[in-house]
């Protein structure tokens, strides 16, 4: 432990992000120099306590959904920075984590909920510190890419380019297996890419840095490659079958959860991600000129739903020059701190302000969000073109949220997006291996073992398990590697 007093000195102090308003002018990062201040940064790891039982770095102790899902080892790397050793930090940093970049900036951070500083005072700013560590890691070239130094003439395929396909490419090539991904997008990284907005993650500057290396190291990635029957024009799921040793399914939770109710077909309703992912298309591509991309500039916006995709359109339609921007959720507004029967070191269920939000009180001096609300129709012209959106409040009632009588609301608006979460993956892909789906309709799989029904084929990450994050992502693609590891040679040294 570098300061055992350190806790008691030193006050919390994250590492700032851009001024709101000057954020919405571009699509860059909301964060400043993660490495800015080294100073900052090592009286923010003195902070640590080297508690005894690292709860931030040990997930499952008490639910199963606290703590760092992939172990990453806090406290150690805390006291290297204190003291200055910031590439032996980066040696602990990756032992757990192939993409710290990634998860330093969009992982929400179940460990800071579980830091035992966290009961009493704010936690350590574990984040910032791991993203400090990891871009200080590239900026001294200490980030290379390691091939491995031998081959064992295994061929291990994987289906889908996110965090978890990229996660279990990484660990089984360093195992010394041929990994070849396919992804059917033109670019790589699942929702890394396609999904998560450029201001939370940039994608040439940090994702593709990371595809860049691991091509480095070996791994082969084909993109425009939609595996499916092998039929109007998808590659062969058997015939890949039958080319590998071991088949990993990492395809997401991709299908959107719709909201069926009448004006659905109305024009300006979309799903999320077609909002979300034709705007990154565009900002990737000078030449792009595809008429699905969706302009909220001057529109007045609703964006039905909250979480990461809610908040991510809310970003997006503020940076586009939206007119107006209402946020509705179901839920009735969380409470400001933890409620009795959610105790630390649980991830607290209490009032977040997201970036989004942070920038739409800037712009419209007010927060987005409308609380216990629910939509009942979608209104329209002539035309067919939305024009508003008819709501109803709800309050709870013997526990169950029900609407209250003459509550009903006309709310004008020219582009709704719906971002109700996911219901599971597609099934191009498991219905022609004929395999066993879960109760949820995701691809039947142990958590630990990840095999599926089919033998040689695994299944890991949101197809697996629904969506969920990038950290757990991650955490399931470095387990079905490991097993992978482990049906290929016998026994395995994989972490
Ligand atoms: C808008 C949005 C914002 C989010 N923000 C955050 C956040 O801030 N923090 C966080 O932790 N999590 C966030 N998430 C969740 C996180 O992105 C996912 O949990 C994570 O990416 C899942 O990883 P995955 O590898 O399992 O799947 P994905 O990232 O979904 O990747 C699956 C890949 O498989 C490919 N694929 C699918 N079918 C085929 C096929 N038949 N052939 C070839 N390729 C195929 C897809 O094109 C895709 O590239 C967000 C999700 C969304 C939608
Ligand atoms: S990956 Fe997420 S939970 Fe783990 S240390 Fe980083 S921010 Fe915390």
């Amino acid at each position: 432990m570098g300061k055992p007093t350190g806790f008691t000195e030193f006050a919390r102090e994250p590492v700032p992000w851009r001024e709101p308003l000057a954020r919405l002018v571009d699509f860059d990062e909301v964060y400043t120099d993660p490495d800015a201040d080294e100073n900052l940064l090592r009286r923010q790891a003195a902070r640590c306590m080297d508690c005894g039982v690292p709860f931030c770095q040990s997930p499952d102790l008490v639910t199963g959904r606290s703590g760092c899902p992939i172990h990453n080892l806090i406290p150690e790397w805390n006291d290297l920075v204190w003291k200055g050793y910031w590439q032996e930090a980066l040696d602990r940093l990756h032992k757990t984590n192939n993409f710290p970049e990634f998860t330093g900036r969009v992982c929400p951070a179940p460990c800071e909920e579980s830091c035992v500083l966290g009961i009493s005072e704010p936690a350590v700013s574990i984040k910032n510190i791991e993203l400090a560590i990891i871009e200080r890691g590239f900026a001294e070239g200490w980030v290379q890419a390691r091939s491995p130094q031998v081959r064992t003439g295994c061929k291990v395929t994987i289906i889908g380019s996110g965090p978890a396909g990229l996660a279990a490419a990484a660990q089984l090539n360093q195992a010394g297996h041929t990994v070849r991904i396919h992804e059917r997008e033109d670019r790589v990284g699942g929702l890394l890419m396609y999904g998560i907005p450029n201001m939370k993650l940039d994608k040439r500057d940090v994702v593709d840095r990371r595809i860049a290396l691991m091509r480095e190291e070996g791994i082969e990635i084909i993109t425009g490659s939609n595996v499916g029957n092998g039929l109007d024009g998808t590659v062969s799921i058997d015939r890949l079958l039958a080319e590998s040793d071991a088949l990993l399914l990492t395809t997401g939770a991709t299908i959107p959860r719709d909201l069926p109710i009448p004006g659905r077909a109305l024009e300006g309703v979309h799903f999320a991600m077609d909002f979300l992912t034709e705007n990154t298309r565009r900002l990737l591509d000078p030449n792009y000129a595809d008429d699905r991309f969706i302009d909220a500039e001057g529109r007045r916006v609703i964006v039905i739903g909250g979480g990461d995709t809610g908040a991510d359109c809310i970003g997006t339609s503020l940076r586009h020059g939206c007119r107006s921007l209402v946020n509705f959720e179901l839920f009735p507004v969380p409470p400001a701190a933890r409620a009795q029967t959610n105790p630390w070191p649980t991830w607290a269920h209490v009032f977040r302000v997201d970036y989004a939000h942070q920038e739409a009180q800037a712009k419209f001096d007010r927060d987005p969000r409308v609380y216990s609300i629910s939509t009942t129709e979608f209104v329209g012209n002539d035309e067919g073109v939305l024009t508003g959106v008819k709501t109803v409040d709800m309050a709870l009632d013997n526990g169950r949220m029900q609407p209250v009588a003459g509550s009903e609301r006309l709310w004008e608006a020219d582009l709704v997006f719906l971002a109700l979460g996911y219901l599971g993956p597609e099934h191009g892909v498991s219905e022609p291996l004929g395999l066993e789906l879960d109760d949820q309709t995701n691809y039947r799989a142990i958590k630990g073992e990840y095999r599926t029904s089919v033998p040689k084929v695994f299944a890991a990450g949101d197809c697996r398990s629904g969506q969920s994050l990038v950290v757990r992502a991650i955490n399931e693609g470095r387990e079905a590697a490991r097993e992978i590891d482990r049906f290929l040679s016998g026994t395995t040294q994989l972490p």
